[in-house]
């Protein structure tokens, strides 16, 4: 079965699904999105995913193209079509289409809503995740408001194609006071020499990653202790462990950082129980 696509109300197969040339998701960026993984045909952590996309269109000022109920049913139906039962979900809405000029379209167009969703293989994630993975860096040379998770992500683009060039998984940000912002698409995390689960604040300019957000939650509740606060690269490199997070990968253990071993070299213990937490508890309360 092929797969299909929702765009503006229809329904069809992925290679016929397309928009006008003319949109600004398109011409000018001017989208945003979202995504959420799909566990058991159902959507995790459901309510963060949704606050912040619409968070995202109003920084933006993009009209929300329908209800979060009306949205919510056509992703489900888009889930449903594709006859996902672990896998993730991707929403785009742009501001949609129109003469291409800089400035908003005025009076406001149609948003432009495409949805997709494909199968993922959770058990295969997970033997591969836990083997862990090796990160580069590269300097952190987006726009100062990385906190709107927009379509426009050539810089993240370009430092993972850098790291996979390096035989990496990821690549980490590195701002210019030599701290860690995140991952190209993901979250960064390490467990510091204090034994302290340290992540970036969201006062910086990063994404507010919603793994990220239900994980500090997690991790208080069982005791680990937590500091939203910056860590250098030396840091990162002599921490006890290190990994990333993203809605579609959960939890991934980092074992080395441009090539100097992290901890022992392996996924670390705080990590692999926290992931195995984290997805356990995200399939719980799938909705
Ligand atoms: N940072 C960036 C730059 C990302 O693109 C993503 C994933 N979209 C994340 C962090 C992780 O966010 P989430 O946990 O919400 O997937």
């Amino acid at each position: 079965m092929g797969r299909i696509a929702y765009v503006n109300g229809r329904y069809a197969p992925l290679s016929e699904a397309s928009v006008h040339i003319e949109d600004r998701g398109f011409q000018f960026a001017d989208g945003v999105y979202e995504v959420w993984a799909v566990m058991d045909g159902r959507l995790a952590d459901h309510a963060g995913h949704f606050s912040r996309l619409w968070r995202s269109l109003g920084e933006l000022q993009i009209d929300p193209p329908m209800s979060e109920a009306a949205l919510d049913r056509v992703l489900r139906e888009t889930i449903r079509r594709n006859r996902i039962k672990d896998g993730i979900v991707y929403l785009q809405i742009t501001r949609g289409v129109a003469r291409r000029d800089h400035a908003f379209p005025n009076p406001a167009v149609a948003p432009t809503v495409v949805i997709t969703a494909k199968p993922q293989d959770f058990a295969a994630l997970d033997k591969k995740a836990r083997a862990g993975t090796r990160v580069i860096t590269r300097p952190d040379n987006r726009w100062g408001r990385c906190d709107v998770k927009t379509v426009g992500l050539l810089p993240n683009a370009l430092a993972k194609q850098a790291a996979k060039e390096a035989g990496a998984g990821e690549a980490w940000l590195v701002d210019a006071d030599g701290y860690v912002t995140e991952g190209s698409s993901t979250n960064a995390w390490i467990v510091d020499a204090e034994g302290r689960l340290r992540t970036r604040d969201t006062g910086a300019n990063i994404l507010r990653g919603i793994t990220r957000l239900t994980l500090l939650d997690l991790a208080r509740e069982c005791q680990v202790e937590v500091v939203e606060a910056p860590f250098t690269l030396a840091e990162a490199k002599a921490a006890k462990e290190a990994f990333f997070t993203a809605a579609s990968a959960f939890l991934t253990p980092v074992t080395a950082i441009d090539g100097e071993q992290v901890g022992d070299g392996l996924p670390g213990p705080v990590t692999l129980r926290l992931r195995d937490l984290y997805v356990r508890r995200a399939r719980e309360r799938a909705i």
